[in-house]
């Protein structure tokens, strides 16, 4: 290996491995940190995004770099060692545009704001966040200006999510669904009440959820499943993946709430080992990885053939609660769309309305349009003109995501993003394995795993996102078969 590669290896390595001991940190502070541990959890978390920072930023890594320029030159531009040279260039020359005392800043009022927000929320007091959450827009915005000139402030806040994304492709998708999706809301909506009644022991819900994730292939020597109160999977390297989940007696919802971990889980445990302790290693796409639960939640997890395979183990695990209940009633009641207030909770029809009312009032709170205080009168405006339903408190409306407390402005459109190219990417599967319905009926869910692993999780991030979707669907992100997948099963359950 040439030796400027060998050096610029050791050092992102170093790079990664103080990553993923930020990410444990921030594992640790939503799984099991006491509550009073904030402030000093706050202040390493500081320390070591300093330290990142200043590493990340090295005249060293630059240097090597301009170095290494023609080995690139010389270099299959698909292999690992271009892709990582490229993805270096990039990260350092971003890194280099933002002082290390901002990423400080940031990553210490992160913590604190995430705080504030989790009291809020249990007091449905928007008044005790919006001092925090003025502050993180302006240290965003601050963010932002790191990076001008620019075409749009958002832009540079997307691009930290999906590389490349930028507000006019999120607008162009959007536009398109926004009309469907209340159109497809206002004629299939229903107030049916679930057919089931609890309560749903959570012991019980929990070694079901295992099962689930251990027959799409998780294995409980490389990962954990842990309650959160906002449930996410991380990664701390290629054998230790943490999922999280939350339960309630009242449903078993929190089954897809493992799907969705888990679609992240693999994603993450599926990168190439040969990418490993690179920036290469993992999913860094918000879009891609979202499309990987979205498609094992929804797409797989809420089909009627993943149920009659596993509808009868279910009813056998809680008898008294889901004998009565048909495999058409619970399949039904598990995608019909109905309007409520939760975007976690929401349908896979409604889902979407949730996430273009965050775009757009982040779309104003960024461009100056709307101030903080505004923002609860807009949400519950917005919303009820969108959904239909009016919002009874700030803990149903403003108040009931954690992304803002972190700043997170922009991350919301890759939700939908994902579900939409979840749906492209499932249609490319089910042409190159035939029967994966038939497949996914018998329980047996380890072609797909095997296909998506070796179509998309093994190329890590070795590619722009948008070009890793070229790649595996054939074309650019397309609202169509999203939208055909939602009307035919909607129109299914309206025939049956
Ligand atoms: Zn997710």
């Amino acid at each position: 290996m040439e030796p400027a590669l060998a050096e610029l290896k050791g050092r992102l390595g170093e790079i990664v491995d103080l990553g993923r001991t930020q990410t444990l940190l921030h594992w640790d502070l939503e799984v099991c940190m006491p509550p009073a541990g904030a402030d000093s959890r706050a202040l390493q978390l500081a320390t070591l995004s300093s330290v990142i920072h200043e590493r990340s930023t090295d005249d060293r890594i630059g240097e090597l770099l301009d170095e290494l320029e023609p080995y690139a030159a010389s270099l299959d531009p698909d292999s690992d060692d271009a892709c990582l040279l490229r993805v270096a260039r990039r990260d350092w020359e971003k890194a280099r545009r933002v002082p290390t005392a901002l990423m400080a800043e940031l990553a210490e009022t992160q913590a604190r704001s995430y705080e504030a927000w989790v009291r809020a929320r249990e007091d449905d007091d928007f008044a005790s966040f919006r001092p925090w959450l003025e502050r993180m827009l302006e240290l965003r915005l601050r963010y932002a200006e790191c990076f001008a000139p620019y075409d749009d402030p958002y832009d540079v806040l997307l691009d930290d999510y999906d590389e490349g994304l930028t507000t006019e492709h999120v607008r162009a998708v959007f536009d398109a669904l926004a009309p469907e999706l209340v159109a497809l809301v206002a004629e299939h909506a229903s107030d049916e009440d679930d057919p089931w009644r609890g309560p749903f022991p959570i012991p019980l819900q929990e070694r079901l959820a295992r099962e689930l994730l251990e027959a799409m292939g998780v294995r409980w020597d490389e990962f954990r499943l842990d309650l959160a109160v906002h449930p996410f999977a991380t990664s701390l390297g290629p054998g230790d993946i943490r999922l999280t989940s939350r339960y309630t007696e009242d449903d078993v919802l929190s089954l897809f709430t493992a799907l969705h971990e888990g679609g992240h889980g693999l994603v993450e445990w599926g990168s190439s080992p040969t990418l490993d302790r690179t920036p290469l290693a993992g999913c860094r796409s918000s879009t891609l990885h979202e499309s990987q639960s979205r498609l094992w939640e929804n797409v797989v997890g809420r089909s009627l053939p993943f149920w009659r395979w596993f509808y009868p183990r279910l009813q056998e695990a809680f008898p008294t609660q889901l004998g009565g209940v048909s495999l058409e009633a619970f399949h039904r009641a598990i995608n019909r769309a109905r309007r409520s207030h939760i975007r976690v909770d929401a349908d896979e029809t409604t889902y979407g309305l949730h996430v273009v009312l965050r775009f757009e009032l982040e779309q104003e709170l960024v461009h100056g349009r709307l101030a903080v205080r505004e923002v609860p009168d807009a949400w519950n405006t917005r919303f009820e003109e969108l959904l239909g339903i009016p919002v009874p408190d700030d803990r149903h409306g403003v108040l009931q995501d954690a992304h803002w407390s972190g700043g997170s402005f922009g991350y919301f459109p890759t939700y939908l993003l994902g579900s939409v190219v979840s749906v492209q990417i499932w249609e490319r599967a089910k042409a190159a394995l035939g029967d994966v319905e038939e497949q996914i009926e018998r329980g047996e869910l380890g072609e797909l795993h095997a296909w998506l692993r070796e179509n998309l999780y093994a190329l890590g991030s070795k590619f722009p996102p948008l070009e890793t979707i070229e790649r595996v669907v054939g074309g650019p992100i397309d609202p169509q078969p999203y939208l055909a997948y939602l009307r035919e099963k909607l129109g299914a359950l309206a025939a049956a």
